[in-house]
């Protein structure tokens, strides 16, 4: 699956202190993907380091075909070198457990910064 990493994410605060927790705990990430714990990106083989906000990209020869985008922002582990990457389309593991990263679906600490109850 392909991804945009818009370094732009939300800015939201959850209370998992940061989004590589949020993504632990809500990702559902493939059994050989858990057990691999590298990047998501397809290409690359350093540990995870950081959780990124992205959304999914849908390339034009699919996007002709009727299929849409989705909105909605979701968290992916990427090593340090990929999440900074500009404006940049990544090819990542489609057993990442890509984690929402609306709240009402998973911690639901919407606007609160401090540590979960
Ligand atoms: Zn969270
Ligand atoms: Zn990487």
């Amino acid at each position: 699956m392909v991804v945009k990493n818009l370094n732009g994410s939300p800015q939201t605060v959850c209370g998992c202190g940061s989004w590589l927790n949020h993504w632990r705990r809500y990702g559902k990430p493939s059994a050989a993907f858990a057990q691999r714990q590298r990047c998501a990106v397809v290409v690359c083989d350093h540990p995870i380091e950081l959780g990124v906000p992205v959304q999914k990209e849908v390339l034009d020869g699919v996007r002709v075909l009727g299929m849409r985008g989705d909105a909605s922002w979701y968290v992916l582990p990427l090593c340090l070198a990929c999440s900074q990457k500009p404006e940049s389309a990544l090819m990542v593991d489609d057993g990442c457990g890509l984690a929402p990263t609306s709240l009402q679906e998973t911690c639901g600490m919407a606007g609160t910064a401090g540590p979960p109850p």
